[in-house]
C-alpha cells in the first residue's frame, strides 16, 4: 500500500471536535484501504456506486456502517436496501418512496438525508431550499415508516474562496435551523448535518458540520 492509510486518518480524526462524525469515503479504492482504516477503529464508510459497493459489503467485516453518498437512482434503491445504513443525498419525494417500499420488504428502517443544492455550479442533483420547503410542506413524508430523515447534506462549491464556502455552509446550517424548528422539533433523529470533503472538512466543522465526508485526504487520489 502506497498510502499511509492509518496517520491519514488520525490526521483527519485530530482535526474533528466532539461531536463531528467521520464518514471515510472510499469509492473506487480497494478493500485493503478500507481493512487499513477499520483495522483503525473506523467503522462508517460511504460508497457512491451500487455494484462496487454490493462486492465490499460481502468482503469485508459486518459491522461496518455503509453510506451511499453519491446520486441514487430509483430503480437502484431495491439492491441496497437490504443493508445500507443511511442513504445521503436524497432529493425527491419519487426517491423517499422508493426507498419506503424497499426497506418495508426488509423490515428495515433506512436513515436518509435530503440533499441541498446551494453551491453555485450547476447541477441537475439537489433540492433548492425552497424546494425543500415544498418537499416536507407536501407532509406525504409523514406517512413512512421505514425512512427516517436524519438531516441535511450538501457540498460547497468547488472554489478556493474560503469566506464564499464558509458562507455556504452558513446557509445550510441557518436552513437547518428552519426546518428543524418547522417539521422537526419533537424529532431528536433529525440531528445531522452532512457537509465538508477533504479540500474544505476544517471549515465544515467551524460551520456546523456534524458528519464529515472525507475520501482523498485518507485513501489518496481515486483512480477511476
Ligand atoms: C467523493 C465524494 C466525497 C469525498 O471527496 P474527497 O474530496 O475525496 O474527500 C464526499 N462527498 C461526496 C458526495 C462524494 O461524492
Amino acid at each position: 500500500m502506497e498510502v499511509d492509510v492509518a496517520r491519514n486518518l488520525h490526521e483527519v480524526l485530530g482535526n474533528l471536535p466532539e461531536g463531528v462524525r467521520l464518514v471515510a469515503i472510499s469509492k473506487f479504492h480497494p478493500k485493503e484501504y478500507i481493512e487499513a482504516a477499520y483495522g483503525e477503529g473506523q467503522r462508517i464508510f460511504g460508497e457512491s456506486h451500487e455494484q462496487e459497493l454490493k462486492g465490499k459489503v460481502e468482503a469485508l467485516p459486518k459491522d461496518i456502517e455503509w453510506h451511499f453518498i453519491g446520486h441514487l437512482q430509483t430503480n437502484k434503491v431495491k439492491y441496497i436496501a437490504p443493508y445500507i445504513a443511511m442513504i445521503e443525498a436524497v432529493d425527491s419525494l419519487k426517491l423517499l418512496k422508493e426507498i419506503e417500499k424497499q426497506a418495508a420488504k426488509h423490515d428495515r428502517v433506512i436513515k436518509v438525508l435530503l440533499e441541498l443544492h446551494i453551491a453555485e455550479e450547476e447541477t441537475k442533483y439537489g433540492l433548492t431550499l425552497e424546494a425543500c420547503r415544498q418537499l416536507l410542506d407536501g407532509g406525504e413524508w409523514r406517512e413512512l415508516r421505514h425512512v427516517q430523515i436524519c438531516g441535511l447534506m450538501m457540498m460547497a462549491s468547488n472554489v478556493d474562496d474560503e469566506s464564499q464556502i464558509a458562507r455556504e455552509f452558513d446557509e445550510a446550517s441557518d436552513f437547518f435551523r428552519e426546518i428543524k424548528a418547522k417539521y422537526f422539533s419533537d424529532d431528536p433523529e433529525f440531528k445531522e448535518r452532512s457537509w465538508g470533503m477533504s479540500h474544505d472538512y476544517r471549515i465544515a466543522v467551524r460551520h456546523g458540520s456534524t458528519m464529515v465526508r472525507v475520501g482523498t485526504t485518507i485513501f489518496g487520489p481515486r483512480v477511476y
